[in-house]
């Protein structure tokens, strides 16, 4: 299997962050077409219960973020160097978003140039969640040899779809940079959908889950945004979003709120133990 190093050189072989098992938690990427609510007649595709699962152990010793592509259905030579070429225009993308951008130097990409089957498919009543076997997807990244703290599998493939649980799909048609760091930030960040995913209302606790907050505004608990702009509608109709639009709410928008840039610095640091 070839390997090709996007930035720096091999990290140090220690062990890869192993994320706990008994959480299962998968989101699909916006509707298209910039609709805000979704119909959720696809609450039994994933499991949502696992609200903001720790970050479990992570090997903080590397110094870095290592953010490692794997490539799904991109055969031969001509495939792989569309796979490479994929991998790139994503993580430069993915550095054009901020808390990224200013934090570029604690990041270590890696491309996999997988041609083995991680399964991937599409879910029957909501195609556009594409997942795949993420333990196959971490024994392609181990048989390459590359560290990974979140492994971003690219599917070739043109219509639209991804997810965003353990670790992230996305396809690589038009948006798919954006489905990409859309969903990166539910893998990494532990972001929840601003938009509404659900017909029904969520339990009101008057605490933050992530980016949204089930309670009556403003949220104590999110340092330094008592101006964030609270908009009703955060996965549930019921919970409230930090500002009015968002990656996290629609493909149209393309920057974190404050929020979850705060949460995605804390993962950052929490990742690469700096
Ligand atoms: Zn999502």
């Amino acid at each position: 299997m070839a390997l090709f190093q996007l930035l720096l050189a091999f990290g140090l072989g220690l062990a890869p962050f192993q994320a706990p098992k008994s959480r299962h938690v998968v989101h699909a990427p916006p509707p298209e077409l910039g609709v805000q609510s979704a119909p959720s007649d696809f609450v039994d595709d994933f499991d949502d219960s696992g609200d903001e699962p720790s970050l479990g152990t992570i090997d903080v010793s590397k110094g870095y973020v290592d953010v490692t592509f794997v490539a799904e259905g991109y055969a031969g030579t001509k495939g792989m160097a569309q796979f490479l070429s994929d991998a790139k225009t994503y993580r430069e993308y993915l550095l054009t978003y901020e808390p990224f951008r200013s934090n570029a130097n604690a990041f270590r990409f890696h491309a996999v140039e997988n041609e083995e089957s991680l399964g991937c498919g599409r879910a029957a009543s909501i195609p556009r969640l594409i997942t795949c076997d993420v333990s196959k997807a971490k024994r392609a990244a181990k048989k390459a040899g590359v560290p990974f703290d979140k492994i971003v599998v690219i599917v070739n493939d043109a219509d639209y779809g991804g997810s965003g649980g353990e670790i992230s799909v996305t396809y690589n048609g038009r948006r798919g940079d954006r489905v990409f760091v859309h969903e990166f930030g539910h893998s990494f960040g532990r972001l929840k959908d601003e938009y509404v995913a659900y017909d029904g209302d969520g339990e009101i606790d008057g605490k933050p889950h992530a980016n949204c907050f089930a309670g009556k505004p403003p949220a104590s608990e999110w340092d330094g945004t008592r101006e964030a702009d609270y908009r009703l509608g955060c996965t549930y109709r019921n919970w409230y979003r930090s500002s009015p639009g968002s990656l996290m709410l629609t493909l149209d928008e393309t920057y974190f709120n404050e929020v979850s840039k705060q949460l995605l610095k804390r993962a950052i640091d929490a990742y690469s133990g700096r």
